[in-house]
């Protein structure tokens, strides 16, 4: 039997009418539940998403999790990466011990060595490869490492045209992190028992 003749008509329209409301519900950040008629266009999911076991269970997505086209709400940019990179090394930098194990100067040494090879922004990673070969780290204790972190950020900061920043405050400007019972001390540190965790 033949289509009614204004069938195409009205599906074309209700696809037009889904891909609207789904363009309006990535605006207000809103999920849009489309017709039976399509497919719901799920294809990706954010980095902080849980994935449950089961639909019921507390870790199950989110609807504010889910990201609608593959396309992310807020687009990592090389500002923000790097922010984030210095928030992670810096605090690290923080609670690296006073005393480390070998191990541990062998680790963040293979660290620095690993970002600037594979730092997901290569004028970054070359330009801090370079910063290296002039500044092998120094990593002997917390005050050498987070001492010499901050020179090299200062080295970037400069070539950037940012402010240097004053590196006898970086241990009031980057603390160890908040957590209990000493529980995100870096492995290696003396616990609260008074041994070796490493
Ligand atoms: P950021 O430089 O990100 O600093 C974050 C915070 O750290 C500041 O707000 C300040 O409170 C504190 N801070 C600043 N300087 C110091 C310091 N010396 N010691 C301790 N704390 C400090 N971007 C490029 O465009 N080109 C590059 O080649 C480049 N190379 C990079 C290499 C690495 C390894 C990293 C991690 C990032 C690189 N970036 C590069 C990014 C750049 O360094 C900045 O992160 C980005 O421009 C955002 O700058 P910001 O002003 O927000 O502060």
């Amino acid at each position: 039997m033949s289509e009614h003749p204004f069938q195409a008509v009205f599906q074309t329209f209700a696809k037009v009418s889904n891909s609207v409301q789904t363009h309006l519900s990535n605006l207000i950040g809103q999920p849009h539940h489309t017709s039976p008629t399509t497919k719901a266009p799920l294809i990706s999911v954010s980095s902080s998403s849980k994935v449950g076991p089961s639909e019921n269970d507390s870790t199950h997505l989110q609807p504010q999790d889910i990201i609608y086209k593959g396309k992310s709400a807020t687009p990592v940019t090389k500002e923000g990466l790097g922010r984030a990179t210095w928030t992670f090394l810096h605090t690290l930098a923080a609670q690296y011990p006073d005393n480390p194990t070998r191990q541990q100067k062998k680790d963040v040494k293979e660290l620095m060595a690993i970002l600037s090879r594979m730092y997901p922004c290569k004028e970054c990673a070359d330009h801090f490869s370079e910063i290296l070969r002039t500044n092998p780290v120094q990593a002997g204790s917390h005050a050498e490492f987070s001492q010499w972190l901050c020179h090299v950020h200062n080295t970037v900061n400069r070539s950037l045209n940012k402010v240097v920043f004053p590196c006898e405050r970086v241990d009031a400007r980057w603390g160890k992190l908040e957590c209990e019972h000493r529980a995100c001390d870096v492995l290696g540190s003396t616990n609260t028992f008074g041994y070796k965790t490493y």
